[in-house]
């Protein structure tokens, strides 16, 4: 497999026009991480009403796994409760550990098109940035 082959359409096409791209006036909670590794910034914001995940944003910049797994993971998470997205965000991040199956998981959306990352060490993070932005504001919403 070469690296190629990860940038399935999928990603590309989240990546050149993502979803969710933006930002939630008075969020409930955000977050923004780094990967130095790779240049990578994401900030990721939602909107709680309650229990339920209402509005989910991210803004940043960076290659085109890390901003195609933001697009793909707010979407996975908007119109979720929170233990919901946080179940959502735990399959990921064992999909990207390589652990159980995740072909019949439809919680997982089009974020099984990164399933490939996993065969490439140095480019996780980029994948992973994203999902714990998402876990932070999902435990420290005021
Ligand atoms: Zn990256």
């Amino acid at each position: 497999m070469v690296l190629e082959d990860l940038y399935q359409d999928v990603i590309l096409d989240h990546f050149k026009h993502p979803r969710h791209r933006g930002k939630i006036e008075s969020p409930s909670a955000c977050y923004s991480l780094l990967n130095p590794l790779c240049g990578d910034q994401i900030e990721m914001s939602l909107k709680l009403d309650g229990d339920s995940v209402k509005q989910v944003a991210f803004s940043g910049h960076g290659c085109a796994i890390s901003q195609a797994a933001a697009s793909m993971l707010s979407e996975c998470c908007e119109g979720k409760t929170k233990a919901e997205a946080l179940e959502v965000l735990g399959k990921y991040k064992k999909m990207m550990s390589g652990e159980g199956s995740f072909e019949n998981e439809p919680a997982l959306g089009d974020t099984i098109a990164l399933a490939g990352v996993r065969n490439f060490p140095a480019r996780i993070r980029c994948a992973l940035l994203a999902c714990e932005a998402l876990e932070k504001c999902l435990v420290s919403d005021r």
